[in-house]
This record gives C-alpha cells, structure tokens and sequence, in this order.
C-alpha cells in the first residue's frame, strides 16, 4: 500500500463516516416482511427415526386403534361377568377352564361359554363371549379333576379390559401440523403405525461471519485475535428456530472474497445471515457487499434500538439476507428480534410467544436518547417481590445474553429507568427456577470452589458478580443472602469490618496476596523486593503502569504505595485483576497490581505487596436458611479449603 492509499484510509477511518438511515424496529420489520414469503416451505418426507424435531406439515389422523382390540391389562381369566355375580366366601363360584392359553401376540381359537374361563396374559386378546378378567391372584386352581378355578369375587363388566381404540381411536386427530416432533410425538406415531411422516423442509440457512481478527475456536488466539463465537451461536439459534444452519465460516475484510463466498450461500440455501463488517468506521464492509446482490437489495440499515443499530435487512432473489451487528449481545439480540421469526415461519413453527413477568429495578438505568434500550437482567427474589437486576456488559460481551434470564425496554424518549420502576421483563428461554442462595459482589475464582461444593450439597447458587461496593448496596437492600467483598477502610487499614451495619454480619472467607504484577524478562523486578522495585520504576519515566478503577480495593492498595506519585499509565483504570495482568503480559502496561494467582495464570513475574481479605457479608435475617447454613459449611470444608488453597489463596482461620 503507498504512503497515499495509507493516508486515505486513515481519514475514511477517522471519518467514522455513518451510512446507517435509522428506522424504527417496527418499521424494520413491516420492511422486512413486507418482501417475505413468511408461508411454511414444502413437505419432505421423513423415516419416523429421524423425525425428532421436525415440524409436522400436516395433521395427522390416526389410522387404526390403539389398542387395536380389547385386551387384557393383567394375567388372569376371561370369562363372563355375570357368572361371576353372588360369588363370595361362603359362596364360591367355579370355571371350567377352557384348553388354550392366551398369551400376548397370538389370537384366540376358542368361545368363553357360560361357567367357563379361557387364561390369558396381559396383553392379551379377550376372546368372543368374554366381558372381564380375574386376577390370578383372585382365584384358587382346583387341582383334582378337569382344570377348574375358584372365585370368591365378583367382576363388574369391563374389569381390566381396556378396549380397542381407547387410548388412540381411529379416526381421531393425533397431532396438530405445527407441532415440533419429540420423543413423545414419535411415540404416538408409532402406535399409530407409521412409519414415515411428511413435514416441512427446514430452512437452509447460511451463517457467515465476517472480520480479520476471527479465529475458529479450537485454533490458537494469535495476537489481537477474537474466537469466533458469532458463528456458533448463531448456527446453533439457527437449529433452535427450526431451520437447518450451514456453517461457511469467517471471512476476512475482504470485499471481493466476502462477496463470492455470500453469493455461493445465496445459491445454495433458503436464507444468508451475516455478522459482523458494520462498524462505520470499517467502511460497513458487509452492507456494500449486499447491496450488490440483486433486488430488492437493502431494505433496512440502521434500527433504532440498543443493542443492535448497524442491523441490516435485505431480500435477493426472494431470499432473506441479513447482516447482523459483529458485537456478540447485539448479534445474538437482533437475531432473535428480526431473524428467528423469520425461520420459525419458513419451518412451519408457530410465532414464539413472549412470556413477561412483573419486576422492579433496584438501581438507576442510564438509556441513550432516541433508541429504544433493551436492557439483559437477571431475576432475583427479593423480600419484595420480584427484582430485576441489569447484568449488561456492554453488547461487545458474549456472556450477557446467555447468563440473562430475560430483558426489559426503555422507551427511545427516556433518558434513564429510575431505581424503584416497576417493569416488565421478557423471558429468555425457559424460565429458569429461583436459586437457593442469591450471592451478590465480587466475583473470585475460589468462590466457584465454594458454590461448587454448595451445589455438591444440593443447593444452586445464582452468582451476580456486581463488584464489593455493589454487593455491599444489594445486601443492605435485601436482594442477596451473601455478599463477598473486600475493601479496605483508608482510615484504620483494616479490611471489610467498616461495611458491618445492623442487621449484617461478617464471615471471614480467605486472604488473597496482592503484588506487582511484571513480564518475567523485566530486569527492573527480577530479584528485588515490592518496595526496591518501586523505587526504581517510579524513577523510570518510560516504565508504564495499569492502575484500577477507584473503588476497588485494590486500588486504595495502589495509592497507598504511590504515596501521591502519578506514574505513566496511571489513567490507564480496568476493573479486574485479569485486565491488569492482560496488559502487562501482552505488553501494553509494563506494571500494576493484582493478586498472586492472576499473576501465575499469566505467566507474570510477581512480587508481593500485602494480602487482602476477601470476606462474606452475610444478613442476618437469612443467615439460618438452609442454603445459608449450607454455604459456610462448605467454605469450612476441609476439602473445600485445600481446593482454594491450591488456587493460591489461605482460607482463614475462625
Ligand atoms: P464489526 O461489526 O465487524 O465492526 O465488529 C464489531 C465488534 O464485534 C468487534 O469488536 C468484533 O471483533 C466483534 N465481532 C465481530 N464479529 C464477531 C464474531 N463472529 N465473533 C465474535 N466477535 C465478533
Ligand atoms: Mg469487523
């Protein structure tokens, strides 16, 4: 590339030129379907063994009965009921048996005449001139002379029989067109005697996702590389919504390489859907390759939501393509709002109904100005009814929507959701059931050992890693049952005491030494002491560090060893541990802090600086629940406590 094309590229880059011509989601999808044949795609006939989750094209009326003749439910003696009327102890009547034996499978030969009783199997065929069945166990076998049996009981008519077409009656409909097949259906068809099935073809859909830095999960991450998880999940929403995905891969940033690859998927299946290749300033790579695909071409780019601006929706050749915003919430989002209707429809599947429940907010939800906000909560039982937690990590994240229980809107003339508001929330997928224990702050890998071995105990846990200071607001508000946290008081340099208010109570977890993080090859923290070290780098202009966000503990650590000193970097303020030791190990941070097994996971060199505490803020109104009780049980579990100290940290003695 010369020095010009260079220059040029940088200023469409650093244009960020903005392409999109925003609509409203409804508007978009009126667009959308206005050019769809939304009608079920045709039959395709199918062998019952590989029926499971096809749709049924068409009812299906059963062709015979199930049972297919009046049968025996239980080994014993056909005969007739009203020979049986006046038997009891003082009285017992007596059958002639007859000479067959009816066992599963094989007709009967011979009539039940009065005073006789033909032995059959359950299973059985009750044989002509019979009404009902005796138990064997009812009966007493004569054992002189021509087989008898003795009866002390009376049978009503019809005892254990079950008649033909009782449980499926010829005729009569098994199963709706629409239905999704699942064990049970193929159950019914069986009985019914089918042996093949029409039902809708599933839509062929191309999944395609687009970005120089997609790597095919299973390869190594190279530097600046991102898995491709677009890809696979949208394939797998793609099977979800009936349709049959066809996975090509990622492409790189390449128009002309892009457009060949979208053209053969055009061709080859029912449906495109990309992702990624939106952003403005990457030239909106994906949109200009679709517009070139035939007409009507483009009918929407840009929707007024939150996530999911850049979604663009196109029709070639009748066949829906879409491309959907790269950032994993954003995709995953406006896939299920635009698309998977879309495929449901085609597959021959009923239109999803949302299921909403009543929640309210705790917290104060910011919302961007003129885009309808869709924001991923989680579901709590708080001591007031239901709440709803917003969970968001920014679209970019790819956790968010399969950790969310559901969402809530805020209109595009709201500037924020208030804390109190009462909401409605949509439900992702099947509501899951309220955990046993609700723990809500910080997050640590040694706490997974512990809800673990909760869960071992036969208790869930639902884990909000929402940072110390929120879990000190969430557990003074009744939302949680255990709040880890650790923050140091600035004033007495003790750790978590200061946040024990009425009705609280502290349980001491484990200590977690914090250090400076360093690249083993820096010769500036090889072989010296946290103090040394620091000295040296403070003198150092060129050695950069990566702070915390204020308001970790960490990061009153931080300051307290500065001593007011303002190093390179000290802007540089990312939320966890692992972000710090990120930075230093891929070389954008040549320091920070965080605690020793972060260092270890990252292959970085560390020196110790002093341990922090990570403790339980427990209420005390919950603390003898069940799942309360069993949860500091399992932290003092002696095989719980070795497992966290092998993760580098020391349980605390109490
Ligand atoms: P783009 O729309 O290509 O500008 O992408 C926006 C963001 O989404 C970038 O951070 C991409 O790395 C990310 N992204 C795009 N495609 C994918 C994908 N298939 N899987 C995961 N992340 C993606
Ligand atoms: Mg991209």
């Amino acid at each position: 590339m010369s020095d010009n094309d260079l220059i040029a590229r940088i200023r469409a880059a650093a244009r960020q030129e903005q392409f999109l011509d925003v609509v409203s989601a409804e508007e978009a999808r009126a667009r959308f379907e206005s050019h769809l044949d939304l009608t079920p795609l045709g039959a395709e006939t199918v062998a019952l063994a590989g029926a499971l989750a096809r749709v049924l094209l068409y009812d299906v009326v059963a062709a015979v009965d199930a049972p297919p003749f009046d049968r025996s439910n239980v080994d014993g003696f056909a005969l007739r009921a009203a020979d049986t009327i006046g038997a009891g102890d003082s009285a017992p009547k007596f059958f002639t048996l007859n000479t067959e034996v009816i066992a599963s499978g094989h007709a009967p030969a011979l009539e039940v005449k009065p005073g006789t009783a033909t032995t059959i199997a359950t299973g059985g065929v009750i044989p002509r001139g019979a009404d009902a069945v005796v138990m064997v166990e009812q009966t007493e076998l004569m054992e002189q002379g021509t087989p008898r049996i003795e009866l002390r009981r009376a049978a009503a008519p019809g005892q254990f029989v079950s008649y033909a077409g009782s449980d499926i009656a010829r005729g009569e409909t098994l199963l709706r067109r629409g239905a999704r097949i699942g064990s049970r259906e193929i159950g019914m068809l069986a009985a019914g005697g089918l042996g093949h099935i029409d039902v809708v073809r599933r839509p062929k859909v191309a999944v395609l996702s687009t970005g120089d830095e997609l790597i095919e999960p299973g390869r190594p991450l190279s530097p600046a590389g991102v898995y491709d998880s677009n890809g696979a999940i949208i394939a797998a929403a793609v099977a979800e919504a009936g349709g049959e995905p066809v996975s090509m891969g990622a492409f790189p940033d390449d128009a002309a390489a892009l457009e060949k690859a979208v053209r053969r998927a055009l061709a080859e299946s029912d449906m495109v859907v990309l992702s990624g290749g939106t952003s403005k300033g990457a030239g909106d790579l994906s949109h200009a390759v679709v517009s070139r695909l035939g007409k009507p071409g483009i009918l929407v780019h840009g929707v007024a939501l939150k996530p999911g601006k850049p979604l663009c929706l196109g029709v070639a050749d009748k066949k829906p393509i879409v491309v959907l915003p790269g950032f994993p919430t954003s995709a995953i989002f406006t896939f299920h709002a635009f698309v998977a209707p879309v495929i449901r429809a085609l597959a021959g599947l009923s239109p999803e109904a949302a299921e909403t429940i009543q929640a309210r907010v705790p917290v104060r939800i910011a919302s961007e100005l003129g885009r309808k906000e869709f924001v991923l909560v989680s579901l709590i039982e708080g001591e007031a009814g239901t709440i709803a937690f917003p969970t968001g990590k920014g679209s970019g994240s790819v956790t968010s929507f399969s950790q969310a229980d559901g969402f809530l809107e805020i209109d595009a003339l709201a500037s924020s959701l208030d804390a109190g508001s009462d909401v409605q929330v949509t439900l992702i997928g099947s509501a899951a059931q309220a955990p046993d224990l609700v723990i809500m702050g910080s997050h640590d890998v040694a706490l997974d050992v512990v809800v673990g071995e909760l869960a071992e105990r036969g208790f869930s846990a639902r884990t909000l890693a929402i940072g110390s200071l929120g879990g000190v607001a969430a557990i003074s508000r009744g939302e949680c049952d255990v709040a880890p946290v650790h923050l140091i008081d600035p004033a007495s340099g003790r750790y978590n005491v200061h946040l024990v208010t009425p009705g609280l109570a502290l349980v001491p977890g484990w200590r977690r030494m914090q250090g400076i993080l360093f690249r083993p090859d820096d010769t500036r923290f090889e072989g010296k002491i946290a103090a040394e070290a620091l000295k040296v780098i403070l003198a150092d202009p060129s050695a950069l560090m990566v702070n915390r966000n204020a308001g970790a503990g960490t990061r009153v650590l931080i300051d307290d060893l500065l001593k007011g000193a303002r190093p390179a970097g000290y802007a540089n303020q990312p939320k966890s541990h692992n972000a710090v030791a990120a930075a230093i190990a891929q070389g954008r941070a040549d320091w920070g802090v965080a605690i020793a097994p972060v260092a270890k996971l990252y292959g970085l060199g560390f020196l110790e600086v002093a341990p922090e505490h990570y403790d339980f803020l427990v209420a005390e109104s919950r603390r003898d629940r069940p799942a309360t009780r069993a949860f500091f049980e399992a932290l003092r579990d002696h095989e719980t406590r070795k497992r966290i100290s092998a993760l580098g940290m020391q349980p605390a003695d109490d």
